[in-house]
């Protein structure tokens, strides 16, 4: 990066925040990474920090990266597993957590007005005073923001009811690379049939159109109960046919997630750690479909029963007589920190990191995603870790499925491994008819591949992209770029 313009924007930035701007080296340093697998050593230091706390301030700092045509990149609660806040082109990195304000709770319409960069459990937690909460929650939600949940689509645990950020969304005010701030979406409705929808843009954008810096949210009311179980299924459609089942009976499933044999094998060895006895779990059980059912206490006792009897009967399921197996999976969707429950993560975080190709497969061809998934780990030398299914639209069977592996991190040629595993998965994804990413985005991972999924489309998307931001500022590098492709000429 040319310091000399470097130089003058840190200036002109100080004029504007003061010391809300930085070039610390330890600062760069602790903005130099995210959760995606990058090797020991490696760090993309961005050249200036800068914490706005209002719209305006995004303007007018927008305004210094236009000028100097100096990459602008949003950095939030740095969970993302995709390189999205890595910036690997330098320049400046806004961190969103300074707009953290709740500008309005409006009981009547249930909607929410906040700052983007408000961390989803701080919300909840004011919005618990008014007895009511948003219903996005990825598992993150300890450390994620309103502003990454839009902008890269993150998964819910509560998808299968509520469905995706989009499902709540009813507007954003989005800074764009022109430093004009605008409102898109309609104000407190959830539908609007006028103009283009530009709200719709901005889901997934991953910062490359512009900051996102407020929005508007439907919110729900808390339910009075909640119950979970988990089931033992003969195959993984199975899991699928039996969420279509249940839905199609009429009941309401609040959540529902199923993991392959290997993902489930974790969960029965962290179990027998903790109690010191053996689950009782069939020879024939391939997956298991963990559900979560909520509502007054009646309805979600009347709603477990019909739905056991349902999978029992008509599916051949079992249910799981070990409920503290069950409990320990629900607990681990609301920690950040690590228990046992949660993938062994804290050894393995120590020496090798976890990392995922997150793929959609058509719900009827899961089977054939994990045989292909065993293969292709295999192929790329990747340790298998386990395939998680999420169901993210409301009220039908979907398959947003992370295929886990341990990454070994200690060279670039083992980092590289995992990003051709990635390329591989994404591929078969699009052989299978599915889709490349589903909750991590292309981040700096798909874009030099992503054409497979989008074909001539990519050329309207880059002239899209030219609108929001001619100069091409914001998050430069990503969706359209793989830094491990240009990194790293051997992953082609
Ligand atoms: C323990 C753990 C559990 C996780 N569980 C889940 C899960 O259940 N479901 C799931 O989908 N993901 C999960 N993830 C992945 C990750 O948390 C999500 O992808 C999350 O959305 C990232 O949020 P963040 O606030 O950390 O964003 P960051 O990583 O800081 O940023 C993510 C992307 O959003 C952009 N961005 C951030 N703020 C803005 C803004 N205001 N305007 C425009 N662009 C912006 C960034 O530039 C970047 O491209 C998990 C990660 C971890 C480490």
């Amino acid at each position: 990066m040319n310091m000399g313009k470097i130089d003058k924007a840190f200036a002109e930035l100080q004029d504007i925040v003061g010391d809300r701007a930085t070039t610390s080296p330890i600062h760069r340093m602790a903005y130099s990474r995210d959760w995606s697998p990058r090797y020991r050593g490696m760090n993309d230091l961005p050249d200036i920090i800068v914490i706005p706390n209002d719209t305006q301030e995004v303007v007018r700092i927008t305004k210094v990266a236009h000028r100097y045509e100096i990459p602008l990149v949003a950095f939030a609660g740095g969970t993302g597993m995709g390189g999205g806040a890595v910036a690997w082109k330098g320049g400046i990195m806004i961190e969103t957590k300074g707009l953290n304000r709740i500008l309005e709770v409006d009981q009547q319409n249930m909607t929410v007005t906040v700052q983007s960069g408000i961390i989803i459990d701080v919300l909840n937690n004011e919005l618990a005073r008014h007895k009511l909460w948003l219903p996005h929650q990825p598992e993150s939600k300890r450390a994620c923001t309103i502003g990454a949940s839009i902008g890269c689509d993150n998964d819910s645990t509560f998808g299968l009811r509520y469905g995706k950020i989009s499902d709540c969304l009813l507007n954003a005010v989005i800074v764009t690379g022109r430093a004009e701030a605008v409102r898109v979406g309609p104000r407190k409705v959830s539908f609007s049939s006028t103009g283009y929808k530009l709200l719709d843009l901005l889901v997934a954008s991953e910062g490359t159109l512009g900051t996102i810096t407020e929005a508007t949210l439907r919110v729900v009311p808390i339910p009075e109960a909640r119950e979970v179980r988990g089931y033992l299924c003969r195959c993984l459609n199975d899991t699928a046919k039996g969420i279509e089942r249940l839905l199609g009976s009429g009941l309401a499933i609040e959540s529902a997630h199923a993991n392959c044999r290997n993902r489930l094998h974790f969960y029965t060895h962290s179990y027998r750690e903790k109690y010191g006895r053996e689950p009782q779990l069939p020879e024939w059980a391939a997956a298991i479909l963990f559900l979560s059912f909520a509502g007054d206490e009646d309805i979600v006792a009347f709603t477990v029963d019909k739905a056991t009897q349902i999978m029992t009967d008509e599916l051949n399921a079992q249910l799981v007589r070990e409920q503290e197996l069950v409990e320990g999976w629900w607990d681990s969707k609301h920690r950040l920190e690590f228990i046992p429950f949660k993938q062994k993560w804290p050894d393995s975080q120590r020496q090798k990191k976890f990392g995922a190709a997150d793929l959609g497969l058509p719900i009827g061809r899961l089977e054939e995603g994990y045989r292909r998934y065993l293969e292709i780990a295999e192929k790329c030398d990747q340790e298998i870790l386990g395939m998680t299914i999420y169901n993210e639209s409301p009220n039908k069977a979907t398959a947003s499925v992370s295929f886990a592996v341990f990454v070994d991190d200690s060279s670039q040629d083992k980092v590289h491994q995992f990003y051709q595993y990635v390329r591989e998965m994404s591929e078969m994804a699009i052989e299978l008819d599915g889709t490349m990413s589903t909750y991590i985005g292309d981040g700096d991972r798909l874009g030099g591949f992503n054409q497979l999924e989008h074909g001539p489309g990519l050329k309207y998307m880059r002239r899209i992209k030219r609108i929001f931001d001619p100069k091409n500022i914001m998050n430069t590098g990503k969706k359209f770029q793989s830094r491990w492709i240009e990194d790293h000429k051997g992953v082609t």
